[in-house]
């Protein structure tokens, strides 16, 4: 056990472009409000006394802490970003010498905050908090939350409301967005520093590789398709897809206006400035594969000194994923279903299943849950469907083991909003039941309340990001 960071900062040794030297806004009465055990462990740390070292260590004149600077595809308009409201405390190194950016969100302003005052709600990071950690318990990559803290001001939204800094722990920060910033600049050099810099941080068996380059970008491919995947798999809509806003570390990052589907609507959007639906849940693998192209384009002349052949690398690794992923969803999907062995008509089965729940407007997690439990009986719509269902599934070669493909909980829009509004009163006790359950979300000891769809009144269809 460590009462102490093991800080090794070694972003800080690229060069001055990507990153700002700051430091936290001083805040008086810092409060920890939650604190995450499990990671606490992980990290090496110590929980005793835990809330005071973290607000010592938030507060401390020795923190050689920074913000990074990126760029961003923002609904496809490009932009100078950065960490407008975050603040890198450190890498910090575990005794598995694992390594962990832990990030302050919501700690003040910084050279990158443009017209934002640097802050976040108490709600908002409060909903950060239990949705990363919700994926997390999914299988789910993610940035994880360390704490939760209340900042004991109030900061102008809708209204005023509490303010909240959260403590978000990554594998690494660097996004899409951080190699489209050499663009701006032109600056051939830093981005290759940016490149080796990435590869021996996330992937250090490329070093020595002839095509590290390339090969580096097929690995960033292949994870992301296998984000998108789990995402898929478990109705969850990001909702703000920006270049800015893809993590190289193949884990969600920016918890804005996502949420999770309750009835099936492939169209779905929540964001409340998605007009257009770039960000729809049936867009999302597609908008990977965009989001990626901008990142190839950045190394091209890494990749080849011949800018047409090395477009071409890049374009067969794209398409090369785009076919795996649809094979994989077709499988995760079947998975979903339990179905194994392949027909012919697997796909059509799917497709003909989607396309009943979303016109008859089924919810996502509890439709899986009743085929799972030969519960359909009770839809008359679903009769035919379900009797091609039970003729296929005799073809399967062996019941499969219940499965960790369907969710038994998620966490809900209109549960998360309840809460959220009793923490801003100052009760947690409702907060602290759902996490008990969100821990274990393939348990079937679910309580009906948190499998509910929402009714009329309680549906959530926009959420808000910058807040
Ligand atoms: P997001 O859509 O949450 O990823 O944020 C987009 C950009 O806006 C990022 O560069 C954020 O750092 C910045 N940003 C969001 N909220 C604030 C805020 N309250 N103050 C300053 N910058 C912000
Ligand atoms: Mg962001």
């Amino acid at each position: 056990m460590n009462i102490n960071w093991n800080f090794e900062n070694s972003y800080l040794k690229l060069p001055k472009f990507f990153y700002s030297n700051t430091k936290p806004e001083k805040f008086p009465k810092l409060e920890v409000l939650l604190k995450n055990d499990d990671l606490i462990n992980l990290l090496n740390l110590q929980n005793h006394d835990f809330d005071i070292f973290l607000i010592n260590s938030i507060n401390s004149k020795n923190l050689n802490s920074f913000s990074q600077a990126y760029a961003g595809h923002q609904f496809g308009h490009f932009t100078k970003l950065g960490d407008g409201r975050a603040t890198l405390l450190g890498e910090h190194l575990n005794s598995n010498k694992e390594r962990f950016d832990i990030q302050l969100k919501g700690s003040g302003k910084t050279p990158y905050s443009r017209n934002g005052d640097g802050k976040g709600t108490l709600k908002s990071m409060l909903r950060e908090y239990i949705i990363s950690e919700s994926m997390y318990n999914l299988n789910i990559k993610t940035t994880r939350s360390l704490a939760l803290l209340k900042t004991g001001e109030k900061i102008l939204r809708n209204g005023y409301e509490q303010g909240g800094i959260l403590v978000r722990v990554s594998k690494s920060h660097i996004r899409v967005g951080t190699f489209q910033l050499t663009y701006l600049s032109n600056q051939k050099e830093n981005i290759k520093e940016l490149l080796n810099y990435s590869i021996k941080r996330l992937y250090p068996e490329l070093i020595e590789e002839k095509d590290k380059y390339i090969k580096f970008y097929e690995k960033i491919t292949e994870n992301q398709i296998n984000l998108i995947l789990d995402w898929q798999r478990v109705g969850f809509i990001h909702g703000v897809m920006n270049t800015d806003n893809m993590s190289l570390s193949g884990e969600t990052i920016d918890y804005g206006p996502c949420a999770f589907l309750d009835e099936y609507n492939p169209n779905k959007v929540f964001s409340s400035i998605d007009h257009r639906g770039r960000y729809a849940f049936i867009n999302q693998p597609k908008i990977a594969m965009w989001n990626l192209a901008r990142l190839g384009e950045t190394f091209l002349h890494l990749i080849d000194n011949d800018e047409q052949l090395a477009i071409k690398k890049i374009e067969e690794v794209l398409n090369k994923y785009e076919k795996i992923y649809n094979t994989l969803w077709l499988n995760m999907m079947k998975n979903k279903i339990n179905i194994n062995q392949n027909h012919k008509n697997d796909i059509n089965l799917i497709k003909e299943l989607l396309d009943l729940m979303h016109v008859f407007k089924l919810d996502y997690t509890n439709t899986f849950i009743d085929i799972e439990n030969n519960n359909l009986k009770k839809f008359d719509f679903m009769k035919d469907w379900n009797s091609k269902f039970q003729d296929r599934k005799k073809l399967n070669h062996k019941k499969e083991d219940i499965n960790n493909y369907n969710p038994k909980i998620i966490p809900r829009n209109h549960n998360i909003e309840n809460i959220l509004n009793n923490v801003e009163f100052g009760n947690l006790e409702q907060l602290k039941e759902i996490f008990i359950y969100l821990k274990k979300p393939y348990d079937e000891s679910i309580p009906e309340k948190y499998r509910q769809m929402p009714n009329e009144d309680e549906k959530i269809h926009q959420t808000f990001c910058g807040t």
